[in-house]
């Protein structure tokens, strides 16, 4: 692979012209509880999913995080630490109603949100340059060798600031729109990866900014682990390789990383060094009205199989969504993203208006299998938008009036005896119970 690049080159890439913004809240599902009781505010509080002894806490505040008492401590371990820490039970619907009124801010401000996580979103803003033109994310595909980027500009500092600007007042909206005790860490940079590591550095209310000239004074502070996608056994991994320090990956031939490590390698190296393969999973429908459901895999995997599985479960839960409203959508919406950052997405106009869970797949699944993967899959998502009241219409043909009666009875039965009572025989095999729970997924 032959990229002739110097120290910084890919700053300027044309890809820079954008800004991506990061912005993560502080301690979330613990902050939601104390701004709607005021008398937990200040105090150690946990929020767990179960407050038996050995539950586990999922979510800390900051206050208890400042004495030691963080995700995945245990309640008996909690209380021994601090008895008289505020333990409460998770309210998924709280926090949900509270980053709906967030993202609503954001969307003041740009179209291109990637709502990340329940707490944490990413957007993209434009900057404004004549001499270049704007090129489309790259995905998580390689950039070929040979590959023309042009003489992009450095953009101007005003536009930053601009951008700068929009993130103070996205905080202090927060504050005083949603929630006072509400703050959030926000990163501004190239790429959604130096975004991120930007919301990381200062936490909580933070707001940095990377650009290609404290780039380097910026991952220069973070050990390994800090950075997002290493986890504690590709730190050993590239200790092996003698890689120490997330500049050692910075200054690394890529070659070499591409060599010892494969794709994992050459896209840590990619992303350090200002290159953008993290596309923006937006769904801009999403604010018509649309009906969809997304998956967070407990076990990832690359197998096209088992994504179609949990995929067409999903259809089959819109699908009875739809036909419970008695609705019919004309444009579904998949996508997924990948364990190490980046993803897919892709929306189509179906060629007729269908109710249809099994119809809706087969769009849907047309998309994962004529594409590759490049990782394994973390999560997946699908949506139906383009909705209209289900016309009753006349149909003279047997097989499809059967099939209506078929779907029909399985719902009612589902209605009666809960989700997935009754499947197709294809689901049969896929036992894993979709749960309806906010992890760490929206
Ligand atoms: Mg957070």
């Amino acid at each position: 692979m032959k990229l002739k690049l110097g120290k910084n080159d890919l700053f300027n890439f044309p890809q820079s012209r954008k800004l991506i913004m990061h912005i993560d809240m502080n301690s979330y599902f613990a902050t939601c509880e104390q701004q709607a009781n005021p008398a937990w505010r200040g105090r150690p509080l946990g929020v767990c999913s179960y407050l038996h002894p050995k539950g586990t806490i999922i979510a800390a505040s900051k206050e208890a995080k400042e004495i030691g008492i963080g995700l995945g401590t245990k309640v008996w371990e909690a209380k021994l630490k601090y008895p008289g820490i505020v333990l409460v039970r998770d309210d998924p619907t709280k926090y949900r109603v509270i980053t709906e009124r967030i993202n609503n801010i954001f969307a003041d401000y740009t179209d291109e949100i990637d709502k990340y996580s329940i707490d944490e979103s990413f957007l993209k803003f434009k900057l404004k340059n004549k001499n270049c033109k704007l090129q489309d994310d790259v995905g998580a595909g390689l950039p070929r060798p040979g590959d023309e980027y042009g003489n992009a500009e450095v953009y101007e500092h005003d536009e930053v600031d601009d951008v700068v600007n929009i993130a103070k007042n996205i905080k202090q909206r927060i504050k005083l729109e949603v929630g006072d005790w509400l703050t959030c860490s926000v990163g501004v940079a190239p790429t959604k990866f130096l975004a991120k590591t930007g919301s990381d550095f200062k936490k909580p209310d933070g707001l940095t900014v990377i650009d290609e000239k404290n780039v380097d004074e910026i991952l220069g502070q973070l050990e390994l682990v800090d950075i997002w996608g290493i986890s504690w056994g590709l730190k050993r991994q590239l200790n092996a390789l003698g890689i120490f320090q997330p500049l050692d990956i910075k200054y690394a031939k890529p070659s070499f990383l591409l060599k010892k490590m494969g794709k994992v390698g050459y896209f840590l190296w990619s992303r350090l060094n200002g290159l953008e393969i993290d596309q923006m999973i937006v769904n801009k429908e999403e604010k018509r009205k649309s009906i969809g459901h997304s998956y967070t895999l407990l076990r990832k995997t690359a197998s096209k199989d088992e994504l179609a599985r949990i995929l067409m479960k999903l259809c089959e839960k819109m699908g009875r969504r739809l036909r419970k409203r008695g609705k019919t959508a004309q444009v579904c919406w998949v996508g997924w993203r990948y364990t190490f950052g980046g993803g897919f997405a892709r929306q189509e106009k179906m060629d007729r208006t269908t109710d249809d869970s099994w119809e809706i797949f087969r769009h849907v699944y047309g998309h994962l299998a004529g594409r590759v993967l490049h990782d394994q899959v973390s999560k997946v998502f699908v949506s139906v938008c383009g909705l209209e009241t289900k016309k009753l219409q006349l149909c003279f043909f047997d097989d499809v009036l059967k099939k209506d009666r078929i779907t029909r009875s399985m719902d009612k039965i589902n209605d009666k005896y809960g989700e997935f009572t009754v499947v197709r025989g294809a689901l049969n095999e896929w036992s894993e119970q979709i749960s309806d729970r906010v992890a760490f997924g929206n």
